[in-house]
């Protein structure tokens, strides 16, 4: 696993730091923005389109609904437009306080991310005419956790709402001294968790068995063999010929007719690979498989147990014939020991 640098103080430096300039809606509350929202919702309470029934509720007029909040303040498709017209001109924005923190995060290997909660608090209802301001910080940085999707550290943006009287928005007033001038409506607070790829704690699965053999009439002597512990080559009761795998005729005589022997199970290791991909869940890597030459003649291929590393050409191998489960044995070969 690569070594990231660990930016626990430069992360802390950014906690309540502004991400970015203060902005102002682009519109005041309006009646046309509620009303497509409250369809797109389903919304049918009346105070949000009726001003003899908002005045009814304790209202002074029409009220927007709480949870449209970050709608007045966002920015549409052409505000990111210029924004990466502005990156490809090389005039990107200075990097404020939740950029920096992302370049940190991706720096430590957390660069995937998800968004874990949004906790919003509304303080007054929004009538028509105001006109919404955002102040956007960084509210908090945890330190690493291990979470179940990886290694990484929740980050908390704050983003307050302030309203004005939209007359009060002038040329002559920032937007930071508008704001000082609003009332704090409602606060929106926006977790996320960024987290190193790959980190996750992967939930415990049962092995799945081994993948079934095609079980034909030429080959489930063989396999039959195997559930009773017996490792059985086929042969040819014309001219003798051992063959393995199974298959219908004789490759020396062309003859139909067999029967088979049981093998003892020794022999040489002839030549060997080692599986490292594609991985099977039903086996464990890296998986040797030999081929070896038997005793009595004929070859097979099969697992080799214990680490590829432990296996040179030549070396002399005696099976076992390993119970997977219920319906399949199969043989693995272990190195002859003299007393064997
Ligand atoms: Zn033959």
């Amino acid at each position: 696993m690569a070594d990231f640098p660990d930016h626990s103080g430069a992360l802390a430096a950014l906690v309540g730091q502004s991400s970015g300039p203060i902005e102002l809606s682009p519109d005041p509350v309006n009646t046309a923005m509620i009303r497509h929202w409250v369809e797109a919702m389903g919304d049918t309470n009346p105070v949000y389109t009726d001003h003899d029934a908002a005045v009814a509720a304790g209202y002074p007029g029409i009220v927007a609904p709480a949870t449209m909040l970050q709608a007045w303040i966002m920015r549409g498709l052409k505000h990111t437009l210029d924004l990466e017209a502005a990156r490809a001109a090389g005039n990107a924005p200075k990097g404020d306080a939740n950029s920096q923190m992302m370049a940190l995060f991706d720096e430590e290997g957390r660069t995937s991310v998800v968004a874990t909660n949004c906790d919003q608090e509304y303080f007054r209802p929004l009538v028509l005419g105001d006109r919404l301001l955002v102040k956007s910080s960084i509210e908090s940085i945890s330190d690493p956790k291990q979470t179940g999707l990886g290694h990484g550290r929740f980050a908390t943006s704050l983003m307050e709402f302030f309203a004005v009287p939209n007359d009060a928005v002038t040329k002559d007033l920032t937007n930071e001294q508008l704001a000082e001038r609003g009332a704090l409506v409602g606060t929106m607070r926006f977790r996320i968790l960024k987290f190193r790829p790959g980190t996750g704690a992967v939930a415990p699965k049962a092995k799945p068995p081994r993948p079934r053999p095609a079980i034909t009439q030429d080959n489930a002597f063989y396999f039959e063999g195997t559930l009773a512990g017996e490792l059985r080559i086929q042969r040819c009761t014309d001219c003798g010929a051992l063959r393995h795998p199974p298959l219908p005729a004789c490759g020396k005589c062309a003859s139909l007719n067999w029967d088979y022997v049981v093998s003892e199970g020794r022999g040489e290791l002839l030549s060997m690979v080692v599986n490292h991909f594609p991985q099977v869940p039903a086996f464990d890597y890296p998986l040797p498989i030999g081929l070896i030459a038997l005793d009595e003649g004929t070859r097979i291929v099969a697992n080799l147990a214990g680490e590829p590393g432990d296996w040179t050409i030549g070396d002399r191998v005696v099976a076992e014939i390993v119970r997977f489960d219920d319906e399949l044995a199969l043989p693995v070969f272990h190195h002859e020991t003299k007393e064997a």
